[in-house]
């Protein structure tokens, strides 16, 4: 471990097998508690959210922050981002811990990467949030499109979604339209909500659950979606079940109720362990991995550091290659005989191997 001092700041370098930077930054003045992990930067500077959260201990934060770097790297590199992957997380409860001398504090640490790691929003972190952090960094995506950020990268996610879903149908069913299928999506925020809009549009019969009861509400005045009661949502006999709420939905306890074909939403991380995946191919259920179907707004933000800047029509042309990337998947996966969860990561490793 070595320590440099920057401003007031402590920053330690941890040295961890197969990360290229992982950094912790202590600021007495602000009470900042951060870490940033660089996984990979072999595809371009390493890209990643700023995730603030009372973790419990030390070791919850860290663990956190190498899963989800690592996770990045392979999310971008899959959908052909030209970014690497990074994380960043900061220790504590917003409500007690937010300042503006903490989000400066924060913008000095990022600037300490000088660029490996670039910042975006992640739970717990605003946009107006970041726009403190610009103050003290460049290493900044995700402002508001009117200081030339690509803006909420919602609504591209669930762009993303509604692609992948339709081909998930196409590959499992033969038929990519959405006319007529059924879908259940469990969790309407940001992502959920528009992505209902997008399966109407199309045809489809949507039964949506929310723990949040005005959120289902406004979609069924609005758009004629079903509600179904929370608990009910995984075991309905749909065409597709689409998780845009939670993650390890899929797990010991949820397995044995599936009752859909597909298995295709936005939410990270969907199962609970990787050898879910396995027992879902064996239930014969297509799973789109979350990482791939779900990269529509991280494709958006990447378009931030394109030549010229964000370019709406060139982001919706990149998202619009999602299907691709995931029956390049789905391919591996029958030929080599796993499950799709495993051959996502066996082609972001492919890819990631052929850049260095
Ligand atoms: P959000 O917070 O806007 O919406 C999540 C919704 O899920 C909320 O309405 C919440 O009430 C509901 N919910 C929580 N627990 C639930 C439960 N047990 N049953 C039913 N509903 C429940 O989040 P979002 O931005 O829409 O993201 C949805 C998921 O997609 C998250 O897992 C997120 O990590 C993932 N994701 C989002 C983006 C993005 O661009 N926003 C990108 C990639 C992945």
């Amino acid at each position: 471990m070595s320590g440099t001092q920057k401003q007031s700041m402590d920053i330690t370098d941890l040295q961890v097998e197969g990360y290229e930077r992982v950094a912790k930054a202590v600021d007495a003045d602000s009470g900042l508690h951060a870490y940033i992990s660089v996984h990979s930067t072999a595809l371009g500077p390493a890209l990643g959210g700023m995730r603030m959260w009372p973790y419990e201990s030390e070791d919850a934060a860290l663990t956190d922050v190498l899963r989800l770097s690592k996770g990045m790297t392979y999310k971008s590199a899959v959908a052909h981002t030209g970014l690497g992957g990074g994380k960043a997380v900061v220790i504590g409860a917003p409500k007690k811990i937010k300042s503006e001398a903490l989000f400066l504090a924060m913008g000095r640490f990022i600037d300490a990467f000088d660029g490996k790691y670039i910042t975006a929003e992640d739970v717990n972190i605003a946009v107006s949030d970041l726009e403190i952090v610009r103050r003290s960094t460049k290493y900044v995506t995700g402002l508001l499109a009117k200081d030339g950020g690509s803006g909420n990268p919602s609504p591209y996610t669930a762009y993303g979604v509604y692609l992948g879903v339709r081909a998930a149908l196409g590959w499992k069913l033969g038929n990519d339209s959405v006319q007529g299928r059924s879908v259940a999506v469990q969790g309407v925020g940001a992502v959920g909500s528009e992505l209902c809009r997008r399966l109407r549009k199309g045809g489809a019969r949507v039964l949506v659950s929310d723990q949040k009861a005005d959120r289902v509400q406004v979609l069924v005045d609005e758009i004629g979606v079903e509600a179904v009661d929370s608990e009910a949502i995984m075991g309905l006999d749909v065409d597709v079940l689409a998780p845009c709420a939670l993650g390890a939905i899929v797990n010991d306890e949820s397995i044995g109720k599936l009752r859909c074909q597909v298995i295709a939403g936005a939410a990270n991380n969907v199962l609970h362990e990787q050898r879910h995946g396995r027992e879902l191919r064996e239930r014969g259920i297509l799973y789109a991995p979350d990482y791939v179907i779900n990269a529509g707004g991280i494709i958006n933000v990447a378009g931030e550091l394109g030549e010229g800047g964000y370019d709406q029509e060139s982001a919706l042309r990149r998202i619009e290659r999602i299907p691709q990337a995931l029956k390049e998947v789905w391919t591996i996966a029958e030929q080599e005989g796993i499950p799709a969860s495993d051959a996502a990561d066996h082609l972001a490793q492919k890819i990631l191997s052929q850049a260095v």
